[in-house]
C-alpha cells in the first residue's frame, strides 16, 4: 500500500463523479520517458540560458556567437525527445478517457507523447516540435518522431559549426509552395497556442489535474485558478512542490507514472464495490 493512500482515494473519489476532467500538464510528465524537465538539477536550463537562448531573435544572435556550444545540446535534445515513448502516466490518462472522465488535455510539453499515448482531445499551448509550419503558407505538418530525428542526426554528422546558415540547411520545405518550415513550437517572446481554447477548458471543467509542473510558467500557470473559480477540485501530482498549494483539493507528492496508475486503479476498485 502507497504512503500516500488515502489522497489516492481522495483523488479517485473526484474523478469517479468527473465527466469534464481536464488535465494540465507540464515537463515532470514526460520525466519518466526520460526527457529532462528544464528546472529540474541537470534539466536543460543547467546547460543553456532559456533567456538568452529562447527568444527567436535572441536564438539568431547567439547561433553566431555560440555555434559550437549548440551542437552538443542540440545532439543531447534529439537523443531524449528522439527516443521518447510514452510511459504509464501518459497510459493512465488515456484510460480516464477510455471511462469516460477525462475530456482535455492541456499540455506545456512540445513533445507529442499525450497523443502517442491515445488521447484525442489535445491542447498544445506551447506548440509540439514534431509539428512543422511553412513561413510562407502556414501549412502543418505533423512528422513522424523517429525517421525526422535520425534524418537530423544523419544530416548533423556533416556540419562542424551550427551557425544560421546550418541551422537553415536541417530545414525542411513545404510541400506546397517550397517556402521553408519552422518547428511548431512557441519561443519564449511568442504568444502561446490556442489560449481562449484552454481557459475555456478550464472553466467548462469539474476536476482539474495538475500534473508535473513547477507552475512558473504563464498564461498556462492560471489555468488551475479558473477552473477552481469554476468549481472544479484541483488535484496536483509532483513530488517535489506544489506551486498551486492555496487551491489544491488533494496533493499527491508522488512521480504521476506511479500515481496515475494508481488513481485509474482505485477508480475502478471503488465501480467494482458498489
Ligand atoms: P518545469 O521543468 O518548470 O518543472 C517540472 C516540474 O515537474 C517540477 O515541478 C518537478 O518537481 C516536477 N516533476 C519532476 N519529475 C516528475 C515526475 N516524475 N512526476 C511528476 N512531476 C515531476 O516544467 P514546466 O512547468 O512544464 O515548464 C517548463 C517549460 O519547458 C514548459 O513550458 C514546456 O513547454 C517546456 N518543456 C517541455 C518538455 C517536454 O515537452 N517534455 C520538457 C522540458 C521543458
Ligand atoms: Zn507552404
Amino acid at each position: 500500500m502507497s504512503r500516500w493512500e488515502n489522497e489516492i482515494v481522495k483523488a479517485a473519489s473526484i474523478l469517479s463523479v468527473s465527466t469534464k476532467t481536464v488535465v494540465m500538464s507540464g515537463a515532470g510528465v514526460s520525466a519518466e520517458s526520460n526527457i529532462p524537465t528544464f528546472r529540474d538539477a541537470g534539466g536543460l536550463w543547467d546547460q543553456m540560458d532559456p533567456v538568452e537562448a529562447g527568444t527567436a531573435d535572441n536564438l539568431f544572435a547567439q547561433l553566431e556567437q555560440n555555434a559550437d556550444k549548440l551542437k552538443p545540446i542540440l545532439n543531447d535534445l534529439l537523443n531524449a525527445f528522439g527516443k521518447a515513448e510514452p510511459n504509464p502516466g501518459h497510459t493512465a490518462l488515456f484510460d480516464l478517457e477510455k471511462m469516460g472522465i477525462l475530456k482535455t488535455v492541456i499540455t506545456q510539453n512540445i513533445d507529442n507523447l499525450h497523443r502517442e499515448a491515445g488521447n484525442t482531445d489535445i491542447i498544445e499551448m506551447h506548440g509540439n516540435m514534431f509539428q512543422m509550419r511553412c513561413l510562407g503558407c502556414g501549412h502543418k505538418a505533423i512528422l513522424d518522431r523517429k525517421s525526422y530525428v535520425s534524418d537530423i542526426e544523419e544530416k548533423l554528422k556533416t556540419i562542424t559549426k551550427l551557425d544560421f546558415s546550418a541551422i537553415v540547411s536541417l530545414a525542411l520545405h513545404c510541400e506546397h509552395c517550397s517556402s521553408i518550415m519552422r518547428p511548431d513550437v512557441v519561443m519564449f517572446g511568442e504568444e502561446v497556442q490556442a489560449m481562449s481554447e484552454s481557459f475555456q477548458a478550464a472553466q467548462d471543467s469539474d476536476a482539474m489535474l495538475v500534473l508535473g509542473t513547477s507552475g512558473v510558467v504563464y498564461p498556462a500557470a492560471y489555468l488551475p485558478f479558473e477552473a477552481k473559480k469554476a468549481g472544479a477540485g484541483i488535484i496536483v501530482i509532483n513530488p517535489k512542490e506544489n506551486p498551486f498549494d492555496k487551491i489544491t483539493d488533494v496533493y499527491i507528492p508522488m512521480k504521476t507514472g506511479e500515481a496515475l496508475p494508481a488513481i485509474v486503479q482505485e477508480i475502478r476498485n471503488q465501480a467494482g464495490a458498489s
